[in-house]
């Protein structure tokens, strides 16, 4: 087990609620050091469907992705002088010096990016073209990791919890991707208030065309680019430090003011996943889940996915015949009775409730 604030950037450990200093499974399923989803040490992973390969390439892993940095996070990171951080400040200066996707609120991908992202097919893990820009590849890891965003934080390929775990780490991504928009929004309030006044703070969606500019990825021209900057530009990077400042200097009572009524439910939602996570009861009745995927290994065993492609159950072929016999219609203590009596077989209570945490079984 580890606590929840374990796994996102320490600035934010004084800055929320009590609740993120609970416990939650350690997600060691996820071995990212030595990659679950890469071809040399794949586990628990359907390695291809028709012939094509769904494993992951080591020079990606999951990092085929561009994160949306908040100003203030890439503040903290700025300001981090550390040999660690090296080599993620020079990526994030070049990226300010580009101005692309430069904004007070964010630092954002490409227009392009987007475009590319939102529609392609099965590229997850398996193309270099999508790598995200502070993905070293030599070394495999990533360089501004203290300070990743919400979705880098909360992304794992396998679930020790299974659906309970993804729930989970999901809805922590709701929660925080919350609070990423709202301390951002705060710190420009603060420092450029016009750029919030006039709604430039409001969400966009990503472009339906791509103009010329788009795809060579060129900055916005200089009058636009200033407009926007007002009387920051060219002083980007001290505008960020100037964010990280103000939302370091918030309290826990001001975050949760800022974060508001959403902020609430989506901690009520995250405070019932956690709990169904780390204590999880076992239905009464189960039955095979009918969209389980079903592939028989050369040595007779068999992998089944469910709740997640990427993480599949190895069973011997024997317990999936057993496992046919869940059909919902009666309580699991009298399937595993009839088992025990017609087949002299059982599914131990652990057994099952690991293959209902994967949804392969599923309440009736
Ligand atoms: S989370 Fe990403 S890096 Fe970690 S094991 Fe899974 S695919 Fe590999
Ligand atoms: S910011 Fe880091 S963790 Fe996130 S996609 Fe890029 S390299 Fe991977």
């Amino acid at each position: 087990m580890s606590r929840i604030q374990d796994s996102l950037p320490v600035l934010y450990h004084p800055l929320f609620p009590e609740f993120f200093r609970q416990e939650v499974p350690s997600e060691t399923k996820a071995t990212c050091a030595s990659c679950t989803m890469c071809a040399s040490s794949a586990q628990g992973a359907v390695e291809s469907v028709d012939g094509v390969s769904r494993l992951f390439r080591p020079d990606t892993k999951c990092c085929t992705y561009y994160p949306r940095l908040p100003n203030f996070l890439v503040g903290a990171l700025l300001a981090d002088d550390s040999e660690a951080m090296a080599e993620g400040n020079r990526r994030v200066r070049e990226k300010l010096a580009s101005r692309v996707g430069v904004t007070p609120q964010w630092l954002s991908p490409p227009a392009r990016y987007t475009f590319l992202y939102r529609n392609a097919r099965q590229f997850f893990g398996r193309t270099s073209s999508l790598r995200c820009p502070f993905y070293e590849s030599s070394q495999g890891g990533c360089t501004i990791w203290a300070y990743r965003e919400a979705v880098c934080s909360t992304f794992f390929c396998k679930y020790v919890a299974g659906e309970d775990g993804r729930k989970f780490w999901m809805t922590l991504k709701t929660w925080l991707s919350l609070a990423e928009i709202q301390l951002s929004r705060y710190a420009v309030l603060q420092l450029l208030p016009d750029y919030v006044l006039s709604g430039r703070d409001k969400p966009e969606r990503g472009p339906e065309v791509l103009t010329p500019e788009d795809l060579d990825e060129r900055p916005l021209p200089e009058k636009e680019y200033a407009a926007l900057w007002g009387k920051w530009a060219g002083r980007e990077s001290g505008f960020y430090q100037a964010c990280f400042e103000l939302v370091r200097a918030l309290s826990a009572q001001d975050v949760e003011r800022l974060l508001g009524l959403d902020g609430s439910i989506e901690l009520r939602r995250l405070e019932k996943h956690l709990r169904d996570a780390v204590a999880p009861e076992l239905p009464g009745t189960l039955k095979l889940n009918p969209e389980v995927t079903v592939k028989w290994l050369p040595d007779g065993s068999v992998a089944l996915g469910a709740y997640n492609e990427l993480d599949a159950v190895a069973l011997p072929g024997v317990a999936y015949e057993l496992l046919v016999q869940f059909t919902g219609r009666e309580p699991v203590e009298r399937v595993r009775q009839r088992l025990r009596d017609e087949k002299q077989a059982d599914l131990h209570e652990d057994i099952l409730l690991e293959l209902y945490r994967h949804r392969i079984l599923m309440a009736a």
